[in-house]
């Protein structure tokens, strides 16, 4: 039975405490390992945040829900162990259907999200971590961060700079911007390095300094 925040008597519900900690468990992901969806992001206030995720009990907090179970005492229903974090969706579905959805497997799934959120934690997203590093410079990519600089030295901004993150070093290019003062060595990661002219407009239309 998921944890709808209405107030109904005999509800062994659990506290706040237990609800944010079952969210922040698995990263606020969804436990159905079919599932997986995000459930937390920004609100457009920016004192706020937007949740479709739920606190889920695994046996219900109250009798006559789904896999209630009579031999929990009211501690074990409003304990964490009981809970699982849930996108809305999901959260419906294992409550509508308690037969496909047995407390077992119910188990299986948030022990399933929890390693999996255990071993992202600290770790560059799959994105971040492509492969980027010594990637040469193209000509044209060469030629485009020249006509960047210009446009960016001409706007007013005399110190441009763009960030590589760990290009090849033997690059001539790479070296011949390098003493232009063109590039920094480090920064954020990125994929394999191509800018093209719509790139530059991008930047340029987009860039804040
Ligand atoms: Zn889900």
């Amino acid at each position: 039975m998921c944890d709808n925040h209405n107030v109904v008597e005999a509800r062994h519900d659990f506290s706040k405490e237990t609800i944010r900690k079952l969210s922040e468990r698995v990263g606020s992901t969804c436990s159905n390992p079919d599932c997986a969806a995000p459930t937390k992001g920004p609100h457009t206030d920016g004192d706020k945040v937007i949740s479709v995720g739920m606190a889920c009990h695994i046996h219900a907090a109250a009798p006559g829900g789904p896999r209630y179970d009579e031999g929990q005492s009211e501690d074990d229903r409003r304990s964490i162990h009981n809970g699982i974090w849930l996108c809305r969706t999901c959260g419906t579905l294992i409550d509508t259907d308690e037969e496909r959805f047995p407390a077992p497997l119910l188990r299986a799934w948030r022990a399933e999200t929890e390693l999996t959120a255990f071993k992202k934690i600290g770790k560059p997203s799959a994105a971040a971590a492509a492969p980027s590093d010594g990637v040469p410079f193209s000509n044209d990519a060469a030629n485009s961060m020249r006509r960047l600089a210009e446009q960016y030295v001409s706007a007013g901004y005399p110190n441009f700079k763009v960030w590589m993150f760990t290009p090849d070093q033997n690059d001539p290019v790479y070296g011949e911007l390098r003493a232009l003062g063109l590039v920094y060595f480090g920064g954020p990661r990125g994929g394999p390095w191509r800018l093209t002219q719509e790139g530059v407009d991008w930047i340029m239309r987009n860039r804040r300094l």
